[in-house]
């Protein structure tokens, strides 16, 4: 449905050198590689940095602006994809101006780039994300009131170009403009706020690097509350959207994050980033979700489940953010460990055990029931329209009763040394299941070949022996 808008077509010989240099260089592919996804990301490129300078309007729901990325082309090229949606009118690269073309998701860009080159690409925008969708996918979350950018496993295409996958971490900043009675929370901290003639532009700022989908921005009426807890600010923030009643309930929760970071610190380890917090939105979301420093959620009461869903989000901070997936065919290792530590929380505040708690599932659920029929590790195995088999529920809990399973199989403190080698060797990097199970061998010395290939490799319900950590 995407409009096509081609550039002026200016000759711009000055961008590189000779055009004539680079007639060789092949244009960046227009994936990175993802196996489910086949167009996430691009090829030729690493992005280190985006600055992000939007503008919304509530009652039409038009989004328009301009993104600096800062870039390096990883080889020869004539020019390079971003992922994006969104109509564009103008690109630079480093100040001159560039053809482009836009199908659909690909925004192509013609910029010969000698392999190591950097550049500044900025790209300017104007439409209605609402219109949008990708990978069946229609991610605007917004009404007159209150917008919150928050998806997975794609968001940035809908409010920023990007190279969107989670094997490009880069900086993020964001100077977000609304009305000036309105309220912008972000990755990080705030920097900065500045107001004219009715409108407030907002800037935030993460310490990290982060992968694209984990960028987020809220823009409403909050109440806030910040503080200092294990050395770091934290900052939460609950939607005025919501009534008097459910804004303390949803607030008491968010207060809860300091403490529980504390709690994770001590299982997993030092906190990965210099910002903690959370928001919770009046928009009807359906699910909450870790972006980086700030997780998001639903108004969810006051149920026992609303502190587990924050335990799960904050636990991602590590498992997802910090040690992105390094293809989304790894997803259990996100889902699996923040499910885990869900049913750890309830173990170590007066519940059963995840032990417990995983041969409850094991016997409840037969071995002919379709929760045991698809593999953990390769979830959506025919690689079309993955963004519903890598969030279903089997990714999750078989994935959280395979944690649970190694536990018994090698051992609290191999279990322990294995959590935090896991989190040190990949700070801010990515993961996947292959260097997961070798070092699980590695600290605990023992073969579990059998063990995975019972529980993230096969499609039936893993036998109940003590090599499964089962019996
Ligand atoms: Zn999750």
């Amino acid at each position: 449905m995407l409009a096509l808008t081609v550039a002026a077509g200016l000759a711009v010989s000055s961008l590189a050198g000779s055009p004539a240099s680079y007639a060789a260089a092949p244009h960046g592919a227009p994936g990175i590689g993802d196996p489910y996804f086949p167009l996430d990301g691009n090829g030729g490129i690493d992005v280190q940095s985006y600055d992000i300078h939007d503008r919304y309007r509530f009652a039409s729901g038009r989004l328009s602006g301009w993104t600096a990325l800062r870039l390096t082309a990883t080889e020869a090229l004539s020019g390079f994809d971003l992922d994006f949606l969104l109509p564009v009118s103008r690109v630079e690269v480093d100040g001159h101006r560039a053809p482009f073309d836009q199908t659909h998701h690909e925004l192509s860009i013609d910029a010969p780039l000698a392999d190591g080159e950097s550049a500044r690409v900025v790209v300017r925008y104007a439409g209605a994300p609402g219109h949008y969708s990708y990978a069946g996918e229609s991610n605007w979350l917004a009404d007159r009131h209150e917008v919150v950018a928050m998806n997975q496993p794609h968001m940035a295409p809908w409010w920023f170009p990007a190279n969107d996958h989670p094997l490009d971490r880069s900086t993020v900043r964001m100077s977000i403009t609304v009305p000036k009675q309105k309220q912008v929370v972000g990755n990080g901290r705030q920097v900065g706020r500045t107001v004219r003639r009715g409108l407030a532009t907002t800037t935030w700022e993460a310490g990290e690097p982060m992968v694209p989908y984990l960028a987020f921005f809220a823009a409403g009426s909050y109440e806030i509350a910040r503080g200092h807890a294990g050395g770091r600010p934290w900052y939460v923030a609950v939607s005025k959207g919501l009534g008097t009643t459910s804004r303390q309930v949803a607030m008491g929760l968010m207060k809860q994050t300091p403490t529980l970071l504390h709690w994770l610190e001590g299982v997993i380890g030092d906190y990965p980033f210099a910002e903690a917090g959370g928001l919770t939105t009046a928009l009807p979301v359906g699910f909450a979700l870790e972006n980086q420093t700030r997780p998001t959620y639903p108004f969810m009461g006051d149920s026992p489940g609303a502190v587990r869903t924050v335990a799960h989000e904050l636990a991602h901070q590590w498992f997802g953010d910090s040690v992105a997936v390094r293809g989304w065919t790894d997803i259990w290792l996100n889902e699996g460990w923040a499910t885990y530590f869900e049913n750890f929380y309830t173990e170590t505040h007066g519940g059963p055990t995840t032990d417990e708690l995983m041969r409850d599932e094991y016997g409840d659920i037969p071995a002919g029931d379709a929760f045991w029929n698809h593999e953990v590790a390769d979830p959506c195995p025919d690689h079309e329209d993955c963004v519903g088999p890598i969030f279903a529920s089997f990714v999750y809990d078989r994935g959280g009763m395979a944690l649970a399973a190694l536990r018994n199989r090698i051992g609290d403190q191999h279990f322990s040394e294995l959590i935090h080698q896991w989190v040190t060797d990949h700070q801010g990097g990515n993961g996947d299941t292959t260097e997961f199970e070798t070092l699980a061998e590695s600290v605990s010395g023992a073969d579990l070949t059998g063990f995975f290939d019972a529980w993230l490799h096969s499609d039936s319900k893993p036998a109940d022996t003590a090599a499964n950590g089962l019996g």
